[in-house]
This record gives structure tokens, C-alpha cells and sequence, in this order.
């Protein structure tokens, strides 16, 4: 992404004593987070963050921006009392400008030109499934994965080619949070309670078999799961057994995503992946990444839950990882990008990660 405000040097130096320090803002959808991270260890210095809780339904975003709002100022300051550092000590200030919603997006971008502008800082433009899969090679230490990146807006499997991650296969509708936080709610097991690993589709599959009768798609390199929520709807309300029918989908809907990423480490000659994004908090998609991996004698690695969910820390190590290779730009260009594919993102410092920062 070289820009007229890109800097000249290709490597930049902190004056932090040679460690880059990076403040990153997450505003894409449902949290608003602030990370701070520094290239040298402990390398995660503040991780604040605030979720925005829909009373029932889905998340509107004009509500969404207002608690962002609301809340930003807080989580801002919470940020830096727990890196015990004031914006002025921060190399950077990284900010996610997509893909989004465009009002969540805009109060994380304002936040931040504010900030750059006000302290002189150089401001980095972050892609959002760019620092989920970041956050999974910095934690997984598996530098060059296949990604199975699912979350609650987002489904795809992406690895890495001639400076981008590419997209080897996606959802052709909907995503698997989506789908899993849409059954649920519609068949009353709702709010989608997660909490230990599991979420409520989990929690309602126990004891539950395998039964007929629902789809199984993928297409190609793609899956899709429309069908799948509009056939295993249907079945709940015509009186299977609901504990059937979430075991049936859960089932159905992890091993084709699951299927999908084996055929990309096969057509790519990866010998590692990664499960990353908020579905990856999930125990049984880890259980089945994991078995997929080492049927091949893959290695396998999944993002812990609390840097799985969206979150400032995945900004703020991105942001360090482009700061140090001169991605920036000016206040002026920083504006959201609620389309913005991942693989239209250089990454110029693959296969670097946080801890090679300091090594340089
Ligand atoms: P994200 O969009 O990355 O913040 O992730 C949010 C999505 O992750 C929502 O769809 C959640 O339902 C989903 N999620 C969180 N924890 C779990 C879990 N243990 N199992 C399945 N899905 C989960
Ligand atoms: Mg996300």
C-alpha cells in the first residue's frame, strides 16, 4: 500500500531504545478495542476493550457507533494505564479501516487521526483479517500457515503468495459465527451464550446424533451455509429432536470449512495451519483442525480465545509489523474501506512476526 505519506526508509527505528512501540485501534464491528504492543517482550503491554450487546436481534450499526462513542474515551485511557504509557511514549498509532461497518469504522478512524494529528504520530492503515491472521502466526509461531479464519462476519482460508494472503476458498453467503448465532437465536437457545469454548450450539448438540437430511456444501474451493440454516430451521421446527439437529449442523458445517483448508495445504505444500477469528475459541473446530493436520503430519496451532474475538492487540501488532516496514499514511488518506479484500493488502514484512522486530 505505498502512499505519497509512505516513508522514505524502508525500516523504521523507534526512539523507544530500538523497541517499536505501537498503539492499535479496533473498531470494525461489535468491540471496540485499543492494543498496545511492543516489539520487545513482553511484547502485548495493554489490551482494553468494550463489546457492544444488541438487547435482541442483530447489531445496528448506527447503535454500534454511538457506543463506540461513548466508550472510546475510557477504553483509550484504560489502554494506557495498563502499559502505564501516555500516547506520547507510542512509535505509531495503528487503526483498522476495514472491511466494516462504516459507522463502527468511522469512530476507530477519527479516534486515530485525532491522535496523530494531535501527538505527531505516523498513522498505519490496518486490514482487519489481515491482523487476524497476524495474531495467529505471532501466537502460533508457525510463520508460514494455511489460515482458517472464521468469525462472526467472516469465513475464509487464505494463505500466503507473492506478497499478499490470497483467498483459496471462502463462504459463498453467510459466515459460521453467523450461522451458528442465527440458529440458535432463531430457535429460542439464544442469546448465543458462549462461555469455556463452547458456544449454545455446543452446549444444545450434547447428547445428540447424526441424522439425515441436511446439506452438505461445498462448491468448488467455497463452502455454503444458507442452505444448511434454512434446512436445519426447518427440521427443528418440524419436531426433530433439537439436541439432533445441532450436532447435525455443527457437524456438517466444521468439516467442510475443515475440508476446504486440507485441500489448500495440499494444493499449496503448506505443513502448517492456523485457526483464527471468534469461532476458533470453538473446542470441537479446534479438535477437528487439529486431527485434519495430523493426518497429514501438519502442525497445527489456534489463536487462544482472548486474542481469537476481534481486539486492539491483532491492530496494534500489525501496525508494528507495517510501521517497521514504512507502510503509512497521511491523516488526510485515512479514510474507511468497508470492502477492503484482504488480498488487495501488501505485507511486506512476511514472514516476520512482532518477536523478529527487535532482532533487525
Ligand atoms: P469475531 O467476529 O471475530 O469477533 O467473532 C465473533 C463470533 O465468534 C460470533 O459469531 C460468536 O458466536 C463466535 N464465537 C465466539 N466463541 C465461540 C465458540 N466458543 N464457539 C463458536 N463460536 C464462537
Ligand atoms: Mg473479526
Amino acid at each position: 500500500m505505498a502512499s505519497a505519506a509512505t516513508q522514505s526508509s524502508s525500516h523504521r527505528r523507534s526512539g523507544n531504545g530500538g523497541d517499536l512501540i505501537v498503539l492499535g485501534i479496533e473498531s470494525t464491528a461489535h468491540t471496540f478495542g485499543v492494543g498496545i504492543v511492543s516489539s520487545k517482550e513482553p511484547y502485548i503491554l495493554a489490551d482494553a476493550r468494550r463489546q457492544y450487546k444488541p438487547k435482541s436481534g442483530g447489531i445496528l450499526p448506527r447503535e454500534v457507533a454511538a457506543f463506540f462513542s461513548s466508550v472510546a474515551g475510557e477504553v483509550l485511557a484504560e489502554a494506557l494505564a495498563q502499559a502505564g504509557l501516555t500516547v506520547r511514549d507510542v512509535d505509531g498509532i495503528a487503526v483498522a479501516l476495514g472491511p466494516g461497518m462504516g459507522p463502527a469504522l468511522r469512530v476507530g478512524a477519527t479516534v486515530a487521526r485525532a491522535l496523530a494529528s494531535r501527538y505527531r504520530k505516523p498513522l498505519v492503515p490496518v486490514n482487519h483479517a489481515v491482523a487476524h491472521i497476524e495474531v495467529a502466526r505471532f501466537v502460533t509461531g508457525l510463520r508460514d500457515p494455511v489460515a482458517v479464519y472464521v468469525a462472526g462476519g467472516n469465513t475464509s482460508i487464505l494463505s500466503y503468495s507473492e506478497g499478499r494472503y490470497r483467498v483459496f476458498g471462502e463462504t459463498l453467503d453467510i459466515a459460521l459465527g453467523n450461522l451458528l448465532d442465527t440458529f440458535a437465536r432463531e430457535v429460542g437457545i439464544a442469546p448465543p451464550y458462549v462461555s469455556g469454548g463452547k458456544h449454545a450450539v455446543d452446549k444444545c448438540a450434547e447428547g445428540g446424533d447424526y441424522i439425515d437430511g441436511l446439506p452438505y456444501v461445498v462448491k468448488g474451493q467455497d463452502v455454503s451455509y444458507s442452505g444448511l440454516l434454512t434446512a436445519a430451521l426447518r427440521m427443528a421446527r418440524s419436531g426433530a429432536r433439537l439436541s439432533d439437529v445441532c450436532y447435525t449442523l455443527r457437524e456438517i458445517a466444521f468439516s467442510s470449512i475443515v475440508e476446504v483448508g486440507e485441500r489448500c495445504m495440499a494444493h499449496t505444500g503448506r505443513d502448517s495451519v492456523v485457526l483464527t477469528g471468534g469461532v476458533a475459541a470453538n473446542k470441537v473446530l479446534a479438535s477437528k483442525v487439529a486431527l485434519m493436520a495430523e493426518s497429514r503430519g501438519a502442525r497445527h496451532g489456534t489463536v487462544p480465545p482472548r486474542l481469537a474475538g476481534d481486539n486492539g492487540v491483532m491492530i496494534a501488532l500489525t501496525g508494528a509489523l507495517a510501521l517497521a516496514h514504512g507502510v503509512t499514511i497521511g491523516v488526510e488518506e485515512a479514510v474507511i474501506r468497508q470492502r477492503w479484500r484482504v488480498d488487495r493488502v501488501d505485507v511486506p514484512w512476511y514472514p516476520a512476526t512482532l518477536k523478529d522486530l527487535s532482532s533487525g
